[in-house]
């Protein structure tokens, strides 16, 4: 434990470091406020014992200054012959942990110094399992958001992300464009495959997906062998370019079967663009992606479908 002992009088700076030494503590000694505050702003000191008079700056106010400075907490001793109450309660207002009279006795002075390390031991305890405690939230924050399977966002954060990118579109006036994906005939691979093996593909697909949009946009799970991503700043030429790409690099891809050879796999892509102009909820611009990759579907799959695709509105279900 590093103390730090403050005193415009050099004899008792010199007793006071040899005395601390002699119990084994690390001392460092400077003679006022102004050298004290660098001192404890540049090092790891744990302990600061204070005399009250000074040039310059009194005791008290040092104690305020070091408290106002933040960071790891400093345990802060007056070492004082001022001991009237009102003196007291002023030292302790102005930040300081205990006082020791002076000229101090070696035996009080050596187990007020225990009771600043068991206090210094219970700060340091407390900061670990706060540590341990932020650790944690984050890790739950991220298994709450995280799809378990896929590692890529779930439907929770979905939601959250299209809510921003739909208010951050209103307020600028950049359109933002959302793409579903569904993965073609999926339930024969399950079927011929095995489950795991459809896990597996679905698993590729969502790399690969993930890959293709970098940073363009984000990706999601929004149900079942179903992706959503969601990208800001698009125009409609730009987000049916991305939709192309994505649906392109996961036809590209190699699937190794079990039994040996390999497969393809394709998805079918609805695209739909928020237009901030349009006084649409980010409700209705699912549907049109979702209205888009039907059509997709119906067009004959492995296919990139962009709203409007016609003059014909969807059909406003009532499911979302
Ligand atoms: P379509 O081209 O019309 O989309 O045909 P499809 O066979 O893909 O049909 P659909 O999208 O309706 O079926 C999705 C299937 O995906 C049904 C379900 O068993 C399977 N599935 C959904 N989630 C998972 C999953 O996490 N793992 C696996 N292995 N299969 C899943
Ligand atoms: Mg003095
Ligand atoms: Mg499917
Ligand atoms: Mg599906």
């Amino acid at each position: 434990m590093k103390v730090l002992v403050v005193d415009d009088d050099r004899t008792t700076r010199v007793l006071l470091t040899r005395t601390l030494k002699t119990w084994g503590y690390d001392v460092v000694a400077v003679e006022n406020g102004m050298e004290a505050l660098e001192r404890v702003r540049a090092e790891k000191l744990r302990v600061v014992l204070t005399d009250w008079e000074m040039p310059g700056m009194a005791g008290p106010e040092l104690c305020t200054r070091l408290r106002a400075l933040g960071g790891e907490y400093v345990y802060i001793m007056l070492l004082t012959s001022h001991g009237t109450s009102s003196h007291i309660v002023e030292g302790l207002e102005a930040g300081a942990d205990d006082f020791v009279a002076k000229p101090f006795d070696p035996p009080v002075l050596r187990a007020r110094l225990t009771v600043a390390a068991r206090h210094l031991a219970l700060q340091d305890e407390l900061a670990h399992k706060n540590n341990e405690l932020a650790q944690a939230n984050s890790e739950l924050a991220r298994i709450a958001t995280t799809d378990p399977l896929l590692q890529i966002g779930n439907r929770r954060s979905f939601e959250d992300v299209i809510v921003h990118a739909h208010q951050t579109a209103r307020r600028t006036g950049l359109a933002y464009g959302v793409l579903l994906a569904d993965i073609d005939h999926f339930k024969r691979f399950n079927d011929r495959h095995g489950h795991a093996f459809g896990d597996q593909v679905l698993r590729r697909v969502a790399q690969t997906a993930v890959n293709a949009l970098g940073t363009s946009g984000q990706l999601f799970r929004y149900g079942g062998e179903e992706l959503i991503a969601v990208a800001p700043e698009q125009t409609l030429r730009s987000i049916a370019v991305l939709g192309e790409r994505v649906r392109g690099a996961v036809e590209a891809q190699r699937v190794e079967l079990l039994t040996g050879g390999f497969t393809s796999v394709t998805i079918s892509v609805g695209v739909a663009l928020f237009d901030p102009h349009d006084a649409i909820s980010a409700q209705v611009v699912i549907e049109y992606a979702d209205a888009s990759l039907y059509q997709a579907k119906k067009l004959g799959r492995n296919r990139v479908v962009c709203w409007p695709f016609d003059d014909a509105r969807p059909p406003r279900t009532s499911q979302f």
